[in-house]
């Protein structure tokens, strides 16, 4: 508009100055200066002009009139000029038309800027509304922004709360797991130690009753020995159970693999079960592929052990039956399969969990501890291996495990590849034994038990005592107790070895874990034995380190060929009884041979000699019979021979008993 304005009072000059003087060229400047109004006239209609105050009805209005006059203008200037004279004369007129467009587009200017005013104030207004609202947002922002850092500042508390929280849990948490290990740990000493306890006075009374047995007993007292022994040993296997699971609860399952030839297995859990087999008139049929595995010989040992014993206990007849198959050459399937009672299938889940014994509840007909399969799964498991069973009631049993072995090869039966001492070969022994033993009772019975093997025994109540014994006496042998006053069995054999005693040292202990065997070996002990101490493992021991009288082995002594038949016809009771007559008609003949002329006196003696004879070889006593027969030959017979004889006798005696028993 302000252009507007311009341009029409430059119109206005214009037509002044051709007014003034009147050429071509001041006439042109006032066409040339009247066609930029009008050109401006145009962007008034169209342009921004119009655009921005159509909301301004007067300046519509003022514009469109301003149009009129210019458009008048034109009509004007339009007719003169293509002719100056015209022109010149119209010069006057055309002069106050430009004044008068010079004059509504001063107005429009002027109308223009307050209108213009006006709007910058309400922008300013509106802006300021704008503001207002926009701090209204940003306050609402920041305090939303407030609000969340509270929130979040809480939340912060919360969480750190929560930690220290979770911190004092995990802290009370491990503090419960710390005393539950520890009164696991206590549980399995206060196991550990009551077995020990029950096994110390019951080593005595299983001693004690093996010697009763060796006796003289009538019948009904020698069943009731039987019963007492029986028993016992029942008793050691349940404390055995027990001590075993608190050791494997306490210290976890150690290994140690060594090559196992599974033959040799087969042959000794044969031999291990015959007797019990026999007695419960079951059949045994096992099927062990000729293998050698590496795996661990006593571990392995153990779970078949429980798996078949359980066999016998549970399977009134029929048969057992173990087979072992090798898995894909780097695994050992084996199963224990009988024909007895079943278990239902809803107990087998309870069957490997401690202290389970499954539908026995309301009648326990075969004891036990329900533990064997316990230990059973954790020693298989521990190994790395699985264990389980296929049963049904009524329908036999099969437990079964799998263990992940070495195949080292074929392995065809080996010769003494039986675990254990050698079977016991004489029953007299010529040996001097040491026997360190604290408990009096325990002392006692070891040594009776030594002594009726013909050993001379000298005992010492604790360690340092059998160091000093050794110091000023000889002996062939030492047993040696762990668990001693003053000196316990392990310090006294590295003593014993580092002054220079080579004796062989055999321990005694009640505590029959691994571990002890091992501290055993390594303190300088030639073998470990576990207590309790039975006739079988003092024969045991003798056959290993004591050389027999005269080095006379049972096999000479007596013929067992006559004395197994007679024992069974007699049946155990009687034939003691004979041997008892026997040795009093050993006696009286000694009396005989005393009371005559002497040893040459042949007509007293002979009946005698000849009764002896006979006795002793039907009772199986072959070499007192042969040399009784010697003497009877011989012309003439030294007072020696009959001693000999006397002694002979003896020994003859105390080894029938202890094959009878
Ligand atoms: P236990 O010392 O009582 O024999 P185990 O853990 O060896 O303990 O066995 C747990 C229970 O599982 C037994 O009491 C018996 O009920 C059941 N059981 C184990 N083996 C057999 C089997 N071969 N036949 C039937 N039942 C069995």
């Amino acid at each position: 508009m302000f252009q507007t304005h311009r341009e029409a009072s430059r119109l206005v000059d214009a037509i002044l100055v051709a007014e003034a003087d009147p050429t071509p060229q001041t006439l042109d400047a006032v066409r040339l200066n009247f066609d930029l109004v009008y050109s401006r006239m145009t962007l008034l209609a169209a342009g921004i002009f119009a655009e921005t105050f159509r909301g301004s009805e007067q300046l519509q209005m003022d514009a469109k009139a301003l149009r009129i006059e210019i458009l008048d203008l034109a009509d004007k200037i339009d007719g003169v000029v293509g002719n100056p004279e015209a022109f010149t004369q119209a010069l006057p007129h055309l002069q106050r038309d430009a004044r008068r467009v010079q004059d509504r587009s001063n107005d429009l200017v002027i109308a223009t800027n307050e209108r213009l005013g006006t709007a910058r104030t309400e922008g300013r207004a509106q802006l300021l509304t704008d503001y207002g609202r926009l701090a209204t947002v940003v306050a609402a922002t920041t305090l939303l922004f407030a609000a969340t850092i509270v929130l979040q500042f809480n939340q912060m508390k919360t969480i750190l709360l929560t930690q220290r929280q979770l911190r004092e849990l995990s802290a009370r948490n491990s503090e419960s797991a710390k005393l539950a290990r520890a009164a696991s740990d206590a549980k399995s000493l206060f196991l550990a130690t009551m077995s020990h306890e029950i096994r110390t006075p019951l080593n005595g009374i299983i001693g004690a009753v093996d010697l009763l047995i060796g006796t003289d007993l009538k019948p009904e007292q020698a069943q009731r020995a039987q019963t007492i022994r029986r028993s016992g040993d029942i008793l050691l296997d349940v404390i055995n159970d027990i001590l075993d699971y608190s050791n494997l609860d306490a210290n976890g399952v150690t290994y140690q693999n060594a090559p196992v030839s599974l033959l040799d297995l087969a042959d000794l859990l044969t031999d291990v079960f015959h007797q019990r087999l026999v007695a419960a008139k079951l059949g045994f049929d096992i099927d062990f592929p000729p293998v050698l595995v590496s795996t661990d010989d006593m571990r392995l040992r153990q779970v078949l052990l429980n798996l078949i014993g359980n066999a016998i206990k549970f399977t009134p007849k029929g048969v057992i039956s173990l087979r072992a198959r090798v898995l894909d050459g780097s695994g050992l399937r084996i199963e224990v399969q009988d024909s007895g009672v079943g278990i239902a299938e809803a107990d087998q889940p309870r069957l490997f969990q401690n202290f389970s014994q499954v539908g026995a509840s309301s009648a326990r007909p075969f004891g036990g501890t329900g533990l064997g399969l316990a230990i059973s799964k954790r020693i298989v498991t521990g190994m790395g291996g699985t264990i389980g069973v296929e049963s049904a009631v009524g329908q036999g049993s099969t437990f079964w495990f799998e263990l992940p072995v070495e195949i080292l090869g074929d392995a065809p039966r080996t010769e003494g590849g039986k675990a254990g001492f050698a079977p016991p070969q004489a029953s007299r022994y010529d040996t001097r034994i040491l026997l360190a033993e604290d408990n009096a009772i325990n002392r006692e019975v070891a040594k009776a038990l030594l002594e009726s093997f013909g050993a001379t025994v000298t005992t010492a109540p604790d360690g340092q005592a059998a160091v000093d014994a050794l110091r000023w006496a000889s002996f062939d042998l030492v047993i040696m107790d762990l668990q001693m006053p003053v000196m316990d069995g392990i310090v006294a054999t590295q003593t014993l070895r580092q002054l220079g005693f080579g004796v062989p040292v055999v321990g005694l202990t009640a505590n029959a874990f691994a571990q002890d065997r091992q501290r055993c070996l390594d303190a300088g002990m030639t073998e470990f034995v576990a207590k309790p101490v039975t006739r079988e493992k003092i024969a045991a021991i003798l056959a290993e380190f004591a050389s027999p009288v005269d080095g006379d082995p049972e096999g000479d002594l007596l013929d067992m060929n006559q004395l197994r038949p007679i024992l069974e016809d007699l049946g155990q009771q009687l034939y003691l009884d004979l041997l008892v007559n026997l040795e009093e008609d050993g006696q009286s003949l000694m009396r005989v041979v005393a009371e005559s002329a002497g040893p040459q006196d042949t007509d007293k003696h002979d009946p005698a000699l000849h009764a002896l004879k006979g006795a002793a070889a039907t009772l199986g006593l072959k070499r007192v019979g042969e040399k009784a027969q010697e003497l009877r030959d011989a012309k003439v017979i030294g007072a020696e021979a009959f001693g000999a004889l006397a002694k002979l006798l003896d020994i003859s005696i105390a080894a029938a008993r202890a094959a009878a028993s």
